[in-house]
């Protein structure tokens, strides 16, 4: 008898067109590290060899260009006015093309858009879109380890120039750019590559201001000294933004978020949050944090040349930020004294109590014996209250009997505590016995008694 219920439809194959193939290990980085050898060490004997020529012309001609042109030549208003300009639009073509547009398809780009931002970055001469993007995938996959290609670990000037200027001791760590070999115009801009650097990097900045009369000046400041800010701008971003600065986000790598490295990088300064939620198109989210870059995309976006801008949902994204708060405020807590609590105590009875009262002074509030030898002629309400209550049950008179103390009074209460009063935590009113500064704890997982997946185990249940 055939199935009354009609046969599924078997589903069609997708096919696989990611070319990489992970090796299924527990962990990929320590199995690349152990089954692949680096290269030998940099040392003074090998240094010449081991040096990449092509980035140590392409990292040194302009800053020599620079210095020795700016001494020769006057710098033009206008001249000043068109390289700053120029650094921008050469600095967004990084930042919010290669960087957020291929490196992290935070948002779609119309054509018009991928080509104004493609000739704009090869006006900024840091390799062609894919090779940018390849390491820059590889650096947020393994970030701070050996596979990533400007490793912060390796220190400030490593991560900053050294890992371009010297051949990297290991590849990268495989990163899937499968997406930037079909794209049109990431193929485009690598096949004109070279002639487009000559074009965006120097032509047009030499032109330009040729209009009024001033192309040596263009040559100078808007090509060579703009090339060197807008080239160092970017490095600052695997530099400065992996060393300066707070993790609000998370602590777990060395990303970090600071104003005056997204001063200096378009943006790109609030790398912490970009290292968790890098497929963001913002790196700022607040509106006063300098990010011109969020800006620059979502003025695209209103100007139709844009869609599709991701944002993070911002549930996540607090409690990213509510995970550090804690975890600072637990240091807070740890640094802190606190008051022993009635485990560590000896218990007393009252008998007992009236018998010690006669060679020390000690009061009972809350259940808790205090020793008040060091506090009676410091009290602020005088000592006669005090001494009033020695030997006595002063529970009633310290929490508005006679005078309702302040919190502060009652967390200092607590740190002259000596011993437990027998059975008199069970007859304490309320939580009174807990001293305000322990009514709100931060526990680590771990420590809480009842697990929040202690019932799991239990029968069965729905999800909701
Ligand atoms: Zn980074
Ligand atoms: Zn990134």
């Amino acid at each position: 008898m055939s199935s009354v219920y009609p046969r599924k439809a078997t589903p069609p194959l997708i096919k696989d067109t990611s070319p990489i193939v992970l090796p299924e290990v527990e962990n990929y980085v320590s199995h690349v590290l152990k089954t692949t050898k680096p290269l030998p060490p940099v040392t003074y004997n090998n240094l010449l060899s081991e040096l990449n020529w092509i980035a140590v012309f392409v990292l040194t001609l302009p800053p020599a260009v620079s210095f020795i042109g700016a001494y020769y030549t006057k710098l033009r208003w206008e001249t000043a006015l068109f390289a700053v300009s120029y650094y921008f639009y050469t600095g967004l073509g990084i930042t919010a093309g290669y960087h957020r547009l291929w490196a992290h398809r935070s948002y779609n780009a119309g054509k018009f858009l991928q080509y104004f931002l493609a000739i704009a970055g090869a006006g900024a001469l840091q390799g062609p879109i894919k090779w940018w993007a390849r390491g820059h995938r590889a650096h947020h996959r393994y970030t701070d380890t050996e596979l990533d290609p400007y490793n912060a670990q390796e220190g400030f000037w490593y991560s900053h120039v050294g890992w371009m200027l010297l051949k990297p001791r290991r590849k990268p760590g495989s990163a899937d750019v499968s997406d930037l070999s079909k794209d049109e115009v990431v193929r485009w801009q690598q096949k004109h590559y070279p002639l487009l650097v000559l074009v965006m990097a120097v032509a047009v900045p030499t032109l330009i201001p040729w209009l009024w009369g001033d192309a040596r000046g263009g040559y100078v400041y808007a090509a060579f000294v703009r090339l060197c800010f807008v080239q160092h701008s970017t490095f600052c971003v695997n530099s400065l933004a992996h060393w300066l600065g707070q993790s609000p986000f998370d602590d777990k790598h060395t990303p970090r978020d600071h104003v005056v490295t997204a001063l200096c990088t378009l943006g790109e300064g609030y790398h912490n949050f970009h290292h968790q939620f890098p497929m963001d198109y913002r790196n700022a989210i607040r509106w006063y944090q300098y990010d011109p870059t969020k800006w620059f995309i979502w003025c695209t976006k209103q100007l139709g040349f844009a869609s599709h801008l991701k944002t993070f949902p911002d549930n996540e994204v607090r409690k990213g930020q509510l995970t550090m708060q804690l975890k600072r405020l637990r240091e807070t807590q740890e640094s802190l004294v606190w008051p022993s609590d009635n485990n560590d105590l000896p218990v007393i009875s009252w008998d007992s109590y009236i018998e010690q009262c006669a060679t020390r002074p000690l009061v009972v509030i809350s259940g808790f014996i205090h020793d008040v030898a060091s506090f009676i002629e410091e009290h602020p309400g005088g000592a006669h209250w005090i001494v009033k209550y020695i030997g006595k049950d002063a529970t009633t008179a310290f929490f508005g009997g006679v005078y309702d103390h302040s919190n502060a009074a009652h967390n200092l209460l607590a740190m002259k505590r000596v011993g437990v009063l027998h059975g008199g935590i069970r007859l304490a009113v309320d939580d009174k016995f807990v001293s305000p500064a322990q009514r709100l704890k931060i526990a680590k997982y771990a420590e809480l008694s009842s697990s929040a997946y202690s019932d799991l185990e239990d029968g069965e249940g729905l999800l909701g």
